[in-house]
């Protein structure tokens, strides 16, 4: 059996031209290629972790070689990112990954709602859509009829990809008086605090969260 150093050592030494890490991982750089594989079945080449949704490419720039691998990976090993040129610290490089993700999981969302919007010519649905692609969350009623119509024409999404805004009185309400069914529908794509919230409000935590 192999630790994890040997596993990373055994896999970015033979693409590398110095001989020993850390001095490795100073040839590696992010090359700002992402992808996202829908489920989450992936390996980092790196560490060989499994079960990874999105990819984040790295490039030597000695030997061209180059790795799929997690943004865990990227951050830990110090992989060089940049931004328009100029290299950034660790927590600027942390920021730049979570954005990326953040981006991903929004495409993924609106991917979803476009199928759904074509499936189904109705206008709540192309509402819905309009109203996601402008504001980036969907109001709670929104989120009720989104989740449903998508289980319902089994197309594929992720419900805690999707963000449910609170943040006005009309929302705070229109949760409140929701049938129990449809907030548990919504509850995935709930944050933590809103599942205070909706809990304050009178609903119970569905069963199986
Ligand atoms: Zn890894």
């Amino acid at each position: 059996m192999t630790t994890y150093p040997q596993r990373v050592a055994a896999n970015i030494l033979p693409l590398s031209v110095a001989g020993t890490l850390p001095d490795a991982f100073g040839e590696w750089y992010f090359t700002d290629n992402i992808e996202d594989h829908e489920i989450a079945n992936e390996d980092c080449e790196l560490c060989d972790q499994e079960q990874l949704r999105y990819h984040f490419e790295i490039k030597n720039r000695r030997t061209n070689h180059h790795l799929w691998v997690g943004s865990s990976c990227i951050l830990k090993f110090q992989v060089q990112v940049f931004e328009n040129g100029i290299l950034l610290d660790a927590k600027g490089s942390k920021k730049k990954l979570n954005e990326l993700k953040q981006k991903m999981r929004l495409d993924s969302c609106v991917k979803s709602l476009r199928n759904l919007a074509e499936t189904e010519d109705n206008v709540i649905l192309n509402n819905a859509l309009d109203f996601y692609l402008k504001n980036k969350y969907l109001t709670p009623k929104f989120a009720f009829v989104v989740f449903w119509r998508l289980s319902s024409n089994n197309i594929d999404h992720s419900p805690s990809f999707f963000k449910v805004s609170l943040k006005n009185d009309k929302y705070k309400q229109d949760l409140t008086q929701m049938d129990e069914s449809r907030v548990h529908l919504i509850w995935p794509a709930l944050t933590s605090s809103q599942r205070k919230l909706a809990i304050q409000y009178g609903h119970s935590e569905p069963d199986n969260t």
